[in-house]
């Protein structure tokens, strides 16, 4: 059997008809930019997270960068975020001139540690950063606390997070904004790039929708220097046709997660993913821990089964933050889990018998 990590093409098996319906549509009304399915995503994406504003730009990191931007951090400042996640929390930060000052993540949902939160808050911080980890909410209801008690702003990174709920709501809903990324892999992704900004702050809203269409605030009368960062009405069509599907994919994840987690249950040295309390964890990726891990990665290939490596390398750790000086042993909790963490395939058609498959690899893998 060969086991792919992800299988887009799967997934638009299933719904192939919805979606080049969508895209037909946006090439005979040539409404391509900044359309009328831009502006319908906006709605009813707002309306999925239960927030009053959305605003489509072209990828999860110019989400993440024009946030920060409409609320002014940059040159001088500090934003609070992680190290264990994708580079393009941290660059961000770093686009605006601001500092991304990381703290550690908690060993057992590898998301930001909150009790580490205050100790890194000095004059300069603006904001507080966390990201929702491989769809697993973080402990947002502790650093909203955090972020209200020092008067700091909360941006939630939900790039890997559509539809996860804590306590019941929708991440996105709890930050003063938060960003999402539609790359073709996330839990939904668009056909290309994408990415959306969600807040219930109508100032901010109305800035982001300047600066993501060249600082105009009219056609030709430009108020901000600004970006072209727009969202492209053929994602955001195709985004459409794939919204309603995103429940019904998020708790095929899921089920795929529960019985990974049985059939690893006796499996030697396998640390499975935990839930945190009150979190609806939507599974953008299935990630266990192993000591021997990339002779693990190694074995599975050898038996057709892809896995991936989210992440090897902290943020603090790459090259291009030697300049931050942030040691090595610093974060402990993040570096170890750089060693130590193995994704295995995770798309919400996967059969039971390709979860079966990948369990007995795993199982067969040589104890060291
Ligand atoms: C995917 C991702 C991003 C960036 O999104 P792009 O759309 O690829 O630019 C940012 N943060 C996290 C945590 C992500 O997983």
């Amino acid at each position: 059997m060969k086991i792919d990590f992800v299988d887009l093409k799967a997934q638009y098996a299933s719904i192939s008809r919805e979606v080049d319906k969508a895209i037909r549509r946006v090439v005979v009304n040539s409404d391509f930019i900044l359309g009328k399915d831009v502006e319908s995503f906006e709605r009813e994406f707002a309306a999925y997270c239960e927030v009053a504003h959305a605003i489509g730009v072209d990828s999860g990191a110019s989400a993440l960068e024009l946030v920060l931007r409409a609320y002014d951090v940059g040159d001088g400042d500090e934003v609070i975020t992680a190290s264990h996640t994708f580079s393009a929390t941290a660059f961000a930060i770093s686009a605006t001139g601001a500092k991304p000052v990381f703290v550690d993540v908690d060993q057992h949902t590898y998301n930001m540690n909150p009790a580490l939160v205050e100790a890194a808050i000095t004059p300069r911080t603006k904001a507080i950063m966390p990201v929702h980890l491989y769809g697993q909410p973080a402990d947002i209801d502790e650093i909203s606390r955090i972020a209200r008690k020092h008067n700091l702003l909360l941006i939630e990174d939900a790039c890997q997070a559509h539809g996860a709920k804590f306590q019941g709501k929708r991440v996105g809903s709890f930050g003063d904004s938060a960003a999402f990324s539609f790359y073709p892999g996330k839990n939904l992704g668009a056909y290309g790039d994408g990415g959306m900004i969600v807040t219930n702050d109508a100032t901010v809203a109305d800035k982001l929708r300047i600066l993501r269409n060249c600082g105009q605030s009219e056609k030709y009368k430009h108020v901000m220097v600004g970006f072209n960062r727009r969202l492209d009405s053929l994602q955001a069509a195709v985004l459409r046709a794939k919204l309603p599907h995103l429940d019904d994919w998020n708790q095929a994840r899921r089920t795929a997660a529960a019985l990974y987690k049985e059939l690893l249950a006796d499996a030697d040295h396998v640390v499975t993913p935990r839930e945190g309390a009150d979190r609806t964890h939507v599974y953008h990726l299935y990630v266990i821990q192993h000591p021997h891990r990339d002779a693990l990665m190694t074995h599975l290939r050898e038996q057709g089964v892809s896995a991936g490596l989210h992440y090897p390398t902290p943020v603090h750790l790459q090259p291009c933050y030697e300049f931050l000086k942030v040691p090595r042993g610093s974060l402990p909790v993040t570096e170890s889990l750089a060693s130590r963490v193995i994704s295995l395939p995770m798309y919400p058609e996967l059969t039971r018998e390709q979860i079966e498959f990948v369990c007995d690899s795993v199982k067969q893998f040589p104890v060291q």
